[in-house]
């Protein structure tokens, strides 16, 4: 017998720090009656075992079965390890060799168990919004590098009080080694400021005047889990009105936090598994339907849907429920730049926007927006990715070489490859201005250090004038450039591990084709090798050039010059011609005319633009994407559509546009002339899948953000017996792009 007993070593990979797991092994060999330790190191945990192997066995067996919610184990090995016995089982402090490849974890919103230490009079936590635990609480935000202890993280300037010491080194207790572990005593604590920086109170005191101020409409900015928010009493318009305006956002939607989720189901219809995302660990911003329309104009003017979300830091439970009733929550900005995670940072940039600062002392390490997701043919699709699934990675069957990907311009995000890993950056943003492309730098920065990386490759888009492609061109490596539309669906691919051959329908407003001309409505064959072009929307221009993007009339224009040659004005419907003064028709005719400053595109983005105007739903816009929205939100309930060419190659909307152009002028309902518009780009799918012949068929790229299509095109593909697939855990719009990026770059370095 003696033979065998034997110490076996185990290594586990994957979501297993801060989530209780090293206290989980300990209770779990205690029960055993095995000798060892358990300790985490910067690849993942690692544990001994001194026992017999039928034991050891059991123990392998019940890790899987009864490991903590939130852990996520990608690979576990055993070895006999040469060591002595043990004659007891501890927790070791970290070890620090190896490489960095642990998974760090996403925030976590508030557990259960905090919620009612926070609730509870007789608890040292009442009404302390730092509240936490291993199940729950700050993880991505705070940390600083790799392995997750708490002197890595943000906390380690807060002493732990005894009382906070002793729940964290007792292995039965819920805050064993919840590295933000802390107290009223001990842990940070609130302020409210106001626009010179002056404290006004702090502590409770603080977060009541704070609410008070909400209640008299107006503007909050709050310190949250991974940068500053803004909020505002959302049933006040002129409150919201000011934030639109102090905002400069006269138009997008904005978020709203509510403080229950019976009170969501007031104002929104909400099914099972949208209840299930709201409550869920990540907490996102979850897209509903509202069910009085009037109630949100102010919030979302034209939009029938509202980005809702819950309370998911003990601050904004303590916050809310003050308030009881739901606030516009959005970030911490001004227009066009990165949230702000510092505090005096804030009161530069958001003073001429906020009337009170509610912060506190608990350093962000990084930016964390918050992320945005809906449920699309009943199942999750992540429109933004950050808080509470930023930076768990997406697997791949393969290792793949260290490649870091810039990603592309709008929407951005990095993406960097290690084994069989690629992680993802949070959302960034557009990097339209200094302070966006700096979060850019830092976060590429970030990754290199958290995980003490390097790539071997940079992949980069295409567009030889984006501020990411300067960027790769700007460092010491070899780089890959990558199609736009190509990186869209080969990310789709990597996500749901689907190879080549597939067909790729890929839309969106703007990338850069293989032939210098911006391409958006793209039909491309993927194989193994790369991809071919077998299809695509007939190319019009678009006068002016990127100002297409604000003004919708333009590409409407555009669209019409292709079609009818000079005679285009008479043909437009008079909102649009009136729409322009005299002087700008001129000009942009010269523009088309001579193909100067009038770019050729087959974007379907602008084609959405084009129609969107014509039915004088917007003329101009505030934000890309908000014709297309106004047009989906038209789409009235039919069946019907239009013709539409299909010839070599190339799908042509102009017997489309004729048709459209009668039905204005037969005063047919803009509802129905959107519907029958939807359902001809589903028809022009479906003309190519079957002409093409593959089984798979990827959907991706910016305008399957529009629910009618998306849904409408799976539907029928399913219908015809073939496969769709769809972005749901990484972005359809340019969000994804990194991803696909490294992808791309994988591909071509095999093949080297
Ligand atoms: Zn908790
Ligand atoms: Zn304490
Ligand atoms: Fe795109």
């Amino acid at each position: 017998m003696i033979a065998e007993r034997q110490v076996t070593r185990i290594v586990i990979e994957g979501a297993v720090q801060g989530v209780g797991f090293r206290p989980f092994v300990f209770r779990l060999a205690h029960e055993l009656g095995l000798n060892g330790f358990v300790s985490n190191t910067s690849s993942g945990v690692v544990i001994e075992l001194d026992g017999d192997s039928a034991t050891v066995e059991h123990f392998i067996n019940r890790l899987y079965r009864e490991k903590p919610p939130l852990a996520v184990i990608d690979s576990l090995t055993s070895e006999a390890a040469y060591a002595a016995g043990y004659s007891s089982f501890e927790i070791c402090l970290s070890q620090e060799r190896g490489s960095k490849t642990a998974l760090v974890l996403p925030d976590i919103a508030t557990c259960p168990d905090c919620l009612n230490d926070i609730s509870d009079p007789h608890n040292r936590r009442y009404r302390y919004p730092f509240t936490n635990c291993t199940n729950c609480g700050p993880r991505y935000s705070i940390i600083r590098a790799l392995p997750y202890d708490r002197a890595c993280t943000s906390m380690r300037q807060f002493d732990m009080c005894p009382a906070c010491r002793a729940e964290y080194e007792d292995p039965r207790n819920r805050r064993f080694h919840a590295q933000p572990n802390a107290c009223p005593v001990c842990g940070p604590h609130l302020e409210l400021w106001d626009r010179q920086g002056r404290i006004i109170s702090t502590h409770d005191d603080a977060l009541l005047q704070a609410a008070a101020a909400i209640r008299a409409g107006q503007i909050v900015a709050l310190k949250g889990i991974g940068g500053f928010q803004l909020l505002v009493d959302a049933r006040n318009v002129d409150a919201v009105q000011q934030l639109r305006e102090r905002k400069h956002r006269p138009a997008k939607p904005f978020a709203l936090m509510f403080p229950s989720l019976a009170m969501i189901r007031e104002q929104c219809l909400i099914s099972s598994l949208e209840a299930d995302l709201l409550t869920s660990p990540g907490a996102p911003i979850v897209l509903l339907r509202a069910k009085n329309a009037l109630v949100a104009q102010h919030v979302a003017p034209g939009n029938p849907n509202l980005g809702v979300m819950l309370p998911y830091t003990p601050l904004h439970h303590l916050f809310m429920a003050e308030l009881d009733f739901p606030v516009v929550a959005t970030s911490g900005n001004r227009t066009s730049e990165p949230i702000c995670i510092d505090e005096h940072e804030a009161l530069a940039r958001l003073s001429g926007i906020a009337d009170l600062f509610l912060t506190h002392d608990r350093p962000i390490v990084r930016q964390v927006d918050d992320s945005v997701v809906r449920v699309v043919a009943g199942e999750l699709q992540i429109l933004r990715r950050a808080r509470g699934y930023a930076p768990l990675p997406i697997h791949t069957r393969q290792p793949l070489p260290k490649i870091l990907a810039v990603g592309g311009h709008l929407k951005n995000t990095i993406a960097a490859s290690s084994g069989s890993r690629i992680f993802v950056s949070q959302h960034i943003g557009d990097l339209d201005s200094e302070p966006a492309l700096a979060a850019f730098e830092r976060t590429i920065r970030d990754f290199r250090t958290l995980y003490d990386w390097s790539p071997d490759v940079i992949a980069h888009d295409a567009h030889p004038d984006y501020r990411s492609t300067y960027y790769a061109a700007a460092q010491s490596r070899p780089t890959i450039a990558v199609q736009h539309h190509y990186a869209h669906l080969l990310a789709c691919m990597a996500e749901h591990q689907v190879d080549a051959p597939i067909l790729g329908v890929c839309w969106d407003g703007t990338g850069y084709g293989t032939d210098g001309t911006i391409w958006g409505g793209e039909w491309l064959l993927i194989n193994d090798a790369g991809f071919e072009r077998v299809a695509h929307l007939r190319s019009f221009c678009l006068p002016g050039g990127d100002r297409a993007v604000q003004e919708p009339r333009r590409a409407a224009l555009g669209l019409l010059y292709k079609a009818f040659g000079e005679s285009c004005v008479e043909r437009l419907p008079a909102a649009v011609r009136q729409s322009f003064s005299p002087q700008e028709r001129t000009a942009m005719l010269q523009m088309l005319r001579h193909g100067v400053n009038a770019p050729v595109t087959s974007s379907m983005g602008r084609l959405f633009d084009a129609v969107a105007a014509l039915l004088n739903l917007h003329q101009t816009v505030s934000f890309e994407g908000q014709a297309a929205m106004a047009l989906e939100a038209a789409a009235a309930d039919s069946s019907r559509r239009y013709s539409f060419g299909f010839d070599d190659g190339m799908l042509d909307w102009e017997p489309m546009l004729r048709r459209i152009l009668d039905d204005l002028d037969n005063g047919i309902d803009k509802g129905e002339i959107a519907a029958k518009f939807h359902n001809t780009l589903v028809d022009m799918v479906l003309a190519v899948a079957r002409r093409i012949g593959e089984r798979f068929v990827v959907l991706s790229g910016g305008c399957f953000q529009n629910k009618y299509l998306l849904e409408a095109t799976i539907d029928r593909l399913w219908a015809e017996g073939l496969t769709p697939y769809w972005p749901q855990q990484v972005p359809p719009n340019d969000g994804g792009i990194a991803l696909g990026q490294v992808m791309a770059a994988a591909r071509e370095y095999r093949s080297e």
